[in-house]
This record gives C-alpha cells, structure tokens and sequence, in this order.
C-alpha cells in the first residue's frame, strides 16, 4: 500500500530518444526512394513527415516557396514543428530532408535521411516534456546543390526560412539554433565545426560529456557550410553537428553506398540524447 503511494508520486519518466526509433523513421524516409527537391518522392516525404509531426502533438506548419536552381524553378517546402513555451524566447533543432539529386540510385540513408530520422524521433521522445522556450524542430528542403555547390546553388530551404524568419522577428527571439547533418554513421565522429558558435558549442560538448559521449564529440576540427550558415549571418547564435567522415577515405558520402547498412541506432541515440540534455541546458 505504502510503496504504491509512493510510486503513484514518482512523476512520469520522459520518453527517452531512442536511437531503434530513429532508425526506423530514417528507414521510412528511404523507403520513398531517392528524395530530391521538387521530385514526387519528396511530396510523399513531405506528407510523411507531417503526418508522423501532427501523432505526436506539434504544432506543424510550412514554409513553400519556388527556388531558382540549375534546372530550372523547383518547388520547395521547409516543415516547422512548434512547441509553444512561456519564456519569450525560442530555440531550433533543424537538419535537411531532401537528397542530393544524382544520374545513379542515391536514397541518402544517412545525407538526408538520418537527419529528419533524427527530429522526428524527437518529436517522439519530447512529446509529454515542456519546455519553458518554444521549441522547433525545423526540416529544410534543398540543402544539396541542385548540380555543384555555390552559394546561390545549397541551401535554398535555410536561406529562405532564415529571411522569413528575420522578417517576422523570430531570429530575434531565437537564442540558439543547431542543425544536425549525417549523424547516423555507425561509426560516429562529430566534427568540430568552425562556423560554429563558441559558447554554443561548449554547452554541446559539456552536454554530451554529461552522458558519456564526449569520444563522438570534437573528432577533427574542420570548417562546414550547412544549414546553419544563413542563421549566423542573422547573428542567431548557431552550430552544426556533422561526422563528416563517412567510410573508407568518405567513400560512402554522395555515391550509392549510402544506404541503411551503413548507420547504427547508437549513433542516433548519442546525438538525440546530448540535443534533449542541451534543451533543458538551454532552458531559463
Ligand atoms: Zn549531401
């Protein structure tokens, strides 16, 4: 009786990110096949995305907007998940969603698909968690170059959104943003990354240093243009977290042998885990 009352006090535990659900949201996105930007594969992945957003109670809207790339005027659309806080202010979990459009089979397991694997686990795992910051989980279209990288030719869904999002005020509110970026490699080794913000980066690494994931953190120091940038140079305090170092020499990075076999849940569970623990870091 007694133990009973004590146990109908404990509060309910948080969904813990599961590196096993990750795998197998990332899983469902490969199963559209390759995802590029303006394809009808990416439309079904688009509704896949929403869909799995709005089950576990977000607040989803989206961002479409038409791109002027090399081939043409494609037809694009960011995914915004919310969760409303009390604090006035807001942080962004994002990554992109799209494949790097290639003449060969590419379904990017982990370019791609590991990152919206990744944010839809967390719309799993935070669901009953509440945070006193709104919390978004944002996914961007067209993050590949369309044919070969530029800065008009990348990072079409983070440059619009980070215009519209300085345009409505929200850069504003927005005290950190992180984006996540193949991030399901078996063997998991983020990179330092030099854009990056500096204090953002030390609340990241003293997060995953907490849990005991400091080994997959600061593997080389290396400078990468992603996601990220366009909300830098709002001045939103940004980083992104990227193992850049896939297979053999990276062998596997951009070519057919990027597929499932490649990726691990523990290397999901690393990365969902330090993100919850640097949510609640970053909370007032
Ligand atoms: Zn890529």
């Amino acid at each position: 009786m007694r133990l009973l009352l004590l146990f109908s006090f404990l509060p309910l535990a948080a969904a813990d990110f599961s590196g096993q659900k990750a795998l197998e949201y990332t899983q469902a996105l490969v199963n559209f096949g390759p995802r590029p930007s303006g394809t009808p594969a990416i439309v079904k992945t688009q509704a896949y995305i929403v869909e799995q957003l709005k089950a576990n109670g977000w607040q989803v809207s989206d961002d479409a907007f038409s791109a002027k790339t090399p081939a043409g005027t494609l037809q694009m659309k960011n995914i915004i998940a919310r969760k409303p806080g009390l604090s006035g202010r807001a942080v962004a979990i994002t990554g992109h969603y799209d494949t790097k459009r290639f003449p060969f089979p590419f379904v990017g397991a982990n370019d791609g698909g590991s990152s919206a694997g990744l944010l839809l686990e967390l719309s799993r795992s935070l669901k009953d968690r509440s945070f006193k910051n709104d919390v978004y989980l944002v996914f961007f279209d067209g993050e590949e170059a369309v044919k070969d990288w530029t800065v008009t030719d990348s990072l079409y869904g983070s440059r619009h959104l980070a215009d519209k999002w300085q345009a409505a005020g929200i850069t504003d509110r927005l005290t950190a943003l992180i984006n996540v970026d193949m991030i399901g490699d078996r063997d998991l080794k983020i990179v330092n990354e030099l854009y990056s913000s500096e204090p953002l980066r030390r609340v990241i690494t003293q997060a995953a240093a907490s849990l005991g994931y400091a080994r997959h953190f600061n593997a080389s120091d290396l400078p990468i243009e992603d996601d990220h940038v366009p909300f830098l140079r709002k001045g939103v305090r940004s980083a992104d977290l990227i193992d850049f170092e896939y297979g053999p020499n990276h062998a596997w990075w951009h070519t057919p042998q990027d597929t499932m076999d490649k990726l691990s849940p523990a290397s999901f569970e690393v990365v969902g885990r330090t993100l919850a623990e640097v949510l609640k870091r970053l909370d007032p």
